[in-house]
């Protein structure tokens, strides 16, 4: 299946100078979200997955049923401020902000087998902060999931210590 016609890419959002693609048309087409989750999980489904990390807030579309999918729980990386119970976090800056993301800190087990979720690496700040989460409260990270990866900007490369994998790359900003 060809998802780059499925994606709704949006010039000069959230500000100047930025395409953003924008996934959630993918999610609302049934047969391309069936084809989304088979394709992201289809490296990590012969693998022992004891959970599966989701990023705020697309990756939790697809944390959770992966998550299902696989046979393993699922734990939340949020944006600052939305966790109710203690929380630790990593701050980095991304493609277009600065961030702080969190985790609670009972969520994972000390040798978890972890997937992390997201829906799209750029800079990759954010994957790598929330690996540090993870790897902090002691996960052990089978890999990396994403659907879309733009190499051009850097981030799979700082990721390359872990399995990385993504469904399509865009090798420049396409603008349409
Ligand atoms: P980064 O930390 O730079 O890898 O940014 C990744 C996070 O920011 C992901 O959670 C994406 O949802 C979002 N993001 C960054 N750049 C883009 C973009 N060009 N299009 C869509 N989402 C983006």
């Amino acid at each position: 299946m060809d998802l780059d016609q499925f994606i709704r890419k949006v010039p000069n959002w959230p500000k100047e100078g930025i395409l953003f693609y924008d996934v959630t048309t993918l999610f609302e087409n049934k047969e391309v979200f069936a084809y989304l989750v088979q394709e992201l999980i289809k490296p990590f489904a012969t693998q022992k997955v004891d959970k599966v990390v989701g990023i705020d807030a697309r990756g939790f579309v697809l944390a959770g049923v992966v998550g299902y999918r696989l046979g393993a729980g699922v734990s939340l990386v949020r944006k600052k401020g939305k966790l109710p119970h203690k929380t630790i976090q990593e701050s980095y800056t991304l493609e277009y902000a600065s961030e702080t993301i969190e985790m609670h800190e009972d969520t994972l087990r000390k040798g978890e087998k972890i997937l992390i979720i997201d829906d799209l690496i750029a800079t990759g700040g954010t994957l790598q902060a929330a690996a540090k989460l993870v790897e902090r409260l002691g996960g052990k990270i089978v890999g990396i999931a994403v659907v879309v990866d733009l190499p051009f900007l850097g981030g799979s490369a700082k990721l390359k210590k872990y399995k990385v994998h993504s469904l399509i790359s865009y090798y420049g900003e396409q603008v349409i």
